[in-house]
């Protein structure tokens, strides 16, 4: 897509501080980190979500994403990364072109993330699960 702006850094006609390239998959340093070598893996497909990929596509991805987490925690020396996705506006997606951030952690590195769980009533977790569990 010619105004997506992750198809133009896979294309290489938009720079980026690109550390993985493959015929596949392009992965690049993120433009606002949220620690240093933080960074996104992007498949060359345009596709919005995770769920709009095809297998052998997601097949690739994690194997990767695991690889380039090695590189970044022995370059940068951070001991732990989190990987985060987002899928729609609501999950605060905002680059509709699908990616996985990698984000190297350490221990004091002050990086909040903050989940408020919500409570189930009784028998609601059992019967959801039961109704999701037919619709896999
Ligand atoms: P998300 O909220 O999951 O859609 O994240 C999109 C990410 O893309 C954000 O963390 C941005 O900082 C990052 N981003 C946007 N434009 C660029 C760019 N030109 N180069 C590198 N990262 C970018
Ligand atoms: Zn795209």
């Amino acid at each position: 897509m010619n105004d997506c702006i992750f198809c133009q850094i896979a294309a290489g006609t938009i720079p980026a501080a690109v550390v993985y390239t493959d015929d596949d998959f392009v992965a690049f340093l993120d433009i606002r980190p949220v620690s240093a070598g933080h960074l996104l893996l992007v498949p060359r497909l345009h596709a919005e979500r995770l769920t709009d990929l095809p297998d052998a596509v997601l097949a690739r991805e994690l194997p990767l994403a695991a690889r380039l987490a090695r590189a970044i925690l022995a370059t940068t020396g951070a001991t732990d990364f989190n990987l985060f996705n987002t899928n729609g506006a609501a999950s605060g997606q905002e680059v509709f072109h699908h990616h996985l951030h990698v984000i190297p952690r350490m221990t004091g590195d002050g990086l909040k993330v903050t989940i408020t769980p919500v409570a189930y009533g009784p028998g609601e977790a059992a019967e959801l699960a039961g109704r999701i569990a037919a619709r896999v």
